[in-house]
């Protein structure tokens, strides 16, 4: 199958009944594993994910050490039962690219110097998988930072534009992303410093600068989504605290 043997769209609308420049819905908890330091579990359409954050702690092995700043590891996998056909478990090449680029998403906001010394090790899971499974770990990996205390400049958010017909669209789900023109993901700060972007396929000129355009919009909106999932859950704890003191003082 390729690309013209599928119609993307129905009646001005995608295979899912999105608009072009709609996000999928998204879902994110935050906090969710009792023994990490900071996690977070995020669905992004067809994609679940989760992230776990542990450290800052000491480095094993002790040669990778840095003297002036702590170093952080970011290892993103896909369940064997994330897809369809059953992926072999274990790294790959694509894994270990997806955790190259995911962890210099991350590290410019990262206050590594704090920690000299030390590792950040970041974890990302994913148990379901419908394309952009890298911008949806990059935006729990975030949350689940903030979410272990670790000083960070800003947040990051994640989102990719495609291209499908010839329709530059925001967010594309596995049909758009396997079989489209061109995916273009980036990540970004709430500024709009780009600290990630990717692009395969192809886009004119013009095409790209809409498609970047497209996905900032749309990590904008991602990173309102992170920001409010943490306050819910931090305004919970510090209303749970202050029940709690009440009762210690009836
Ligand atoms: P991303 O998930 O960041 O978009 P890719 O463009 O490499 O990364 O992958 C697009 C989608 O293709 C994945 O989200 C997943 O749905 C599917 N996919 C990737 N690798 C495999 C694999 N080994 N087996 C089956 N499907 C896969």
């Amino acid at each position: 199958m390729d690309e013209s043997d599928i119609s993307f769209f129905k009646d001005g609308l995608r295979l899912d009944g999105r608009r072009a420049d709609q996000l999928r819905p998204i879902k994110i908890e935050v906090g969710v594993l009792a023994r990490a330091d900071g996690s977070c579990y995020i669905e992004m359409g067809g994609n679940k994910v989760i992230a776990a954050v542990y450290g800052p702690r000491e480095v094993h092995p002790r040669h990778l050490q840095e003297i002036t700043r702590a170093i952080v590891r970011y290892r993103y996998n896909m369940a064997s039962f994330s897809v369809e056909e059953r992926k072999r478990p274990g790294p790959d090449r694509r894994s270990h690219e997806l955790s190259k680029v995911s962890r210099e998403a991350l590290e410019p906001v990262i206050l590594t110097s704090f920690f000299p010394r030390s590792v950040i090790d970041v974890f990302v899971e994913v148990l379901q998988a419908d394309a952009g499974t890298r911008t949806a770990g990059i935006n729990a990996a975030a949350v689940a930072l903030a979410d272990a205390g670790i000083p960070m400049k800003s947040m990051i958010s994640s989102c990719a534009a495609g291209k499908v017909e010839d329709t530059i669209v925001l967010d594309p789900m596995k049909e758009e992303d396997n079989f489209g023109q061109a995916d273009l993901p980036i990540a970004m700060t709430p500024n709009g410093d780009i600290t990630l972007m990717q692009m395969d396929g192809n886009l004119t000129p013009d095409e790209f600068h809409g498609a970047v355009e497209m996905a900032m919009k749309g990590a904008r909106d991602i990173y309102e989504l992170q920001r409010k999932a943490l306050v819910d859950k931090y305004s919970k704890m510090v209303e749970k605290t202050g029940q709690e003191e009440v009762h210690a003082c009836d």
